[in-house]
């Protein structure tokens, strides 16, 4: 009987805290990650994040309130009227870097190796870019708010092209091309 009980009231308690934290756990998460949003003020983008726990804080008393927690344009402009959170309410996953970059890659082919890059795997073979200079670079090297600009100039690469020109770039002595790929490309 005590079991039985112990289980019902484990139950009811599961069900409440579920019913309670759903809403602003899911805000929450939706929120955090930065995004670039076109600066109200200067029409520019610009890289912010939403302080995600007042977000959910206010989500759970039943009237979400969004607020910035930082952006590229602080502490300059520090103080504005964070105008753009009307960009952010309409679209919240649009405006979000991993989303437009995601987008990005989606139809493209890696510059080096020709392999398609289709869907992005941000846990472990991340890709990567490579800049007019030919240097290769990481999303990670980039300034988010010029996230744009980075897509008109650079091309889309893959991990593994990264990784083989970051080592040839750094320890060209232990480099040896396969010449016989070399002489299939002539
Ligand atoms: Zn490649």
């Amino acid at each position: 009987m005590t079991t039985l009980l112990y289980f019902v009231v484990t139950l009811v308690v599961v069900g409440v805290l579920y019913a309670l934290l759903r809403r602003p756990v899911g805000e929450y998460v939706r929120m955090r990650g930065t995004r670039v949003i076109s600066c109200p003020d200067n029409q520019q983008p610009a890289a912010v994040t939403v302080d995600a726990g007042h977000a959910a804080f206010t989500a759970a008393g039943g009237h979400e309130h969004l607020r910035l927690d930082s952006c590229s344009r602080w502490p300059e402009k520090a103080g504005c009227g964070q105008e753009c959170l009307k960009q952010i309410e309409t679209q919240p996953m649009d405006c979000l870097v991993r989303t437009q970059v995601s987008r990005w890659y989606a139809d493209k082919a890696c510059a080096i190796c020709g392999k398609a890059l289709g869907a992005v795997d941000w846990a472990s073979h991340k890709p990567a870019l490579r800049a007019p200079d030919g240097r290769t670079m990481e999303w990670g090297d980039v300034k988010p708010e010029a996230m744009f600009q980075v897509m008109g100039t650079h091309a889309a690469i893959c991990w593994d092209c990264h990784v083989a020109e970051t080592f040839r770039r750094q320890r060209p002595d232990l480099v040896l091309d396969n010449p016989f790929a070399r002489q299939n490309q002539r």
